[in-house]
């Protein structure tokens, strides 16, 4: 069985849409992970719209599972304009474990007047909700997902997703230890063929060294992804949730210095799609 790797959204932070940075991608986190006739999504940030077309597109019914990292605005944001939610014959199942209140909840208030006019009850799809345990796997279709606290204000969850030996690890919106490497994502990375890790700051900006320092923010540089990327024993590392303020050019740069430094690194892009199948692994720009 085949696991591909889609791209919707690749930015953190705030959208940011733009000839600068339209190679790359504007919209926030978003990320398909197909398995057997199984779509998982991963959050649903504003690149979650293009996604919810697409599926409809297929004619079907949609039916997936939604896995949320946790509920900042860029990971929840594009959720109330996901269309399948308004019609009668979609089926959603939403997991995730805000520190604060349940995922529910969260939602329910990004989608409450006056913010937003349809509330979240008020919806056609069948929502149902899964809270999570880390450490604790659990099923979804023919995949095995499991989950880890990593360090993020207001906490985050990292997922591994497992199909018949192939794996793929969502650590967005993470910050490295200051005294040494996240040993619990080492462990749910461990030989991983796909690691998707928070590269948000150059080791410059995180520094200081260019604008304030970035310590305490949450997230991470590419450098440290590496480091995970080796002590995990993973296949290749996809650098995601590039800083707003990055254009193509900066994440060219950025994409370099890392190839430099480790040859299996990609910086994600909108359209990306990336297929783990029989002992290969294979990127290419999707339409
Ligand atoms: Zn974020
Ligand atoms: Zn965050």
């Amino acid at each position: 069985m085949s696991l591909t790797v889609r791209f919707w959204g690749v930015r953190g932070s705030v959208p940011a849409p733009g000839p600068r940075t339209a190679a790359v991608g504007g919209n926030t986190s978003c990320v398909e992970v197909r398995c057997g006739g199984e779509t998982i999504i991963l959050d649903a940030g504003t690149g979650i719209r293009g996604l919810g077309e697409r599926l409809l597109a297929g004619g079907r019914p949609v039916s997936a599972s939604l896995l949320f990292s946790h509920v900042h605005w860029d990971h929840i944001q594009g959720f109330p304009f996901f269309p399948p939610l308004f019609r009668r014959d979609t089926a959603l199942v939403l997991h995730g474990r805000p520190d604060h209140g349940s995922l529910e909840s969260a939602l329910r208030q990004q989608m409450t007047a006056p913010s937003f006019p349809v509330h979240l009850g008020a919806v056609p799809a069948a929502l149902s909700f899964g809270e999570i345990e880390p450490g604790q796997p659990f099923e979804v279709g023919s995949a095995l997902v499991r989950a880890a606290r990593l360090n993020h204000p207001d906490g985050v969850l990292a997922y591994r997703i497992e199909v018949e030996g192939r794996a793929v690890v969502f650590a967005t919106d993470t910050e490295h230890h200051a005294d040494g490497i996240d040993r619990d994502l080492v462990a749910l990375a461990d030989g991983a063929d796909l690691l998707i890790y928070d590269a948000q700051y150059t080791p410059e900006e995180y520094a200081g060294v260019i604008g304030g320092p970035r310590s305490g923010w949450g997230h991470s540089t590419w450098v440290e992804g590496i480091r995970v990327a080796r002590a995990a024993g993973v296949g290749s590392l996809v650098l995601f949730h590039h800083d707003p303020s990055h254009d193509d050019g900066a994440v060219d740069a950025i994409e370099r210095s890392a190839r430099a430094m480790w040859p299996g690194t990609v910086a994600a892009r909108e359209g990306l799609e990336i297929h783990l199948a029989g002992g290969s692994v294979m990127s290419g720009r999707a339409a």
